[in-house]
């Protein structure tokens, strides 16, 4: 059992950033406003997660580290139309299958916080406000294969900076900070109201890419596709200011790259780069995400609609007269 959780948590734990995504998805599904994370040594030695959701009830915390332990969907045919980020209830069990895990929460009501170690199953009353906290320490120090080939610590704090930007970009609404080494290296503050989404983006990518980006708007059928984008000046272009989501979660999908790429193709010249972050929403049940373990794939069922509908609407708005 313990090699099989190994395994599996091979495909949904790569590097730190992959344990970054995971929990920072499940403190989000919790509904927390608040989400900070402290790492030591790029992640590898220590990520915490520490949020303000609902909680984790005393007698419920053995369970959420159990394979295919899931509180968010009931049924198969729940899965058609999955709202949360997580689903697959593995997440956990994996991260602990290859690291040193403790699960600290307290949920509203319950008179004290409790902490689980993963490693012993001991549990244990602890203070803490309303709210869950993972601690994962020293990630793969039973692999030492996968210990390897993590990069610089460097390195791997910037995927997991990364990682935690792919969700601010999609949550304006909830806090972001993100510690390392006792540093604060990013901080981003909640916004409300319709501006919500460009001051994160300004704040997370720049006043640039506000500047240089225009606001794309599009609904065809049953697609709706909204964000920005843009054409950066030859000084600023960069490969990593392309987002997509898909019903508020970050994908990296051919159908939607390639659509908005083509959107560029009379307009992008020598080697600058397009800019866009675009949001697709769609029917739940017109799209799988179930497809890969790390969520980060999906699979349209009406894939040709959906390219024309983003390519149409990075059309759209590049040709329109700047506001
Ligand atoms: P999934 O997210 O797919 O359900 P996970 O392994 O990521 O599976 O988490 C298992 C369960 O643990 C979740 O379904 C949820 O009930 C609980 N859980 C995990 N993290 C949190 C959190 N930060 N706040 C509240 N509940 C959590
Ligand atoms: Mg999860």
């Amino acid at each position: 059992d313990e090699l099989i959780s190994q395994i599996a948590a091979g495909e949904v734990v790569e590097r730190p950033a992959s344990v970054v995504r995971e929990l920072v998805d499940n403190a989000l599904d919790a509904g927390a406003r608040q989400i900070t994370l402290r790492l030591l040594a790029g992640g590898v030695r220590l990520i915490s997660v520490e949020d303000d959701g609902i909680g984790i009830p005393h007698d419920e915390l053995p369970v959420a580290l159990k394979r295919h332990a899931t509180s968010k969907i009931q049924s198969l045919n729940d899965l058609e139309s999955v709202g949360t980020m997580g689903f697959r209830g593995e997440a956990l069990a994996a991260i602990a299958s290859v690291s040193e895990m403790a699960v600290l929460s307290r949920p509203e009501g319950q008179a004290t916080a409790f902490m689980l170690d993963a490693r012993t199953g001991e549990i244990k009353p602890a203070a803490r406000a309303t709210g869950t906290t993972v601690e994962v320490k020293e990630l793969f120090f039973s692999t030492p294969a996968r210990r390897k080939f993590l990069k610089s610590d460097a390195t791997e704090l910037a995927h997991c900076v990364e990682s935690v930007r792919r969700h601010a970009l999609a949550r304006p609404d909830v806090g972001f900070a993100i510690w390392h080494e006792g540093k604060l290296v990013e901080q981003w503050r909640a916004c409300h109201g319709p501006e919500a989404h460009d001051r994160r983006l300004a704040d997370v990518l720049g006043e640039d890419f506000l500047s240089q980006s225009v606001a794309v708007h599009y609904n065809v059928g049953p697609v709706r596709v909204s964000g920005r984008a843009g054409v950066p000046d030859a000084a600023r272009s960069r490969a990593d200011h392309q987002f997509c989501y898909v019903n508020g979660r970050y994908v990296r999908d051919k159908v939607l790259t390639h659509a908005a790429r083509s959107a560029y193709e009379d307009i992008l010249h020598g080697h600058r780069q397009p800019i866009y972050a675009l949001t697709v929403e769609i029917d739940p049940t017109r799209v799988d995400v179930n497809v890969h373990p790390t969520k980060i794939e999906v699979r349209f069922r009406e894939s040709r609609e959906v390219h024309q509908a983003v390519r149409y609407a990075v059309e759209n708005a590049l040709a329109a007269p700047r506001a």
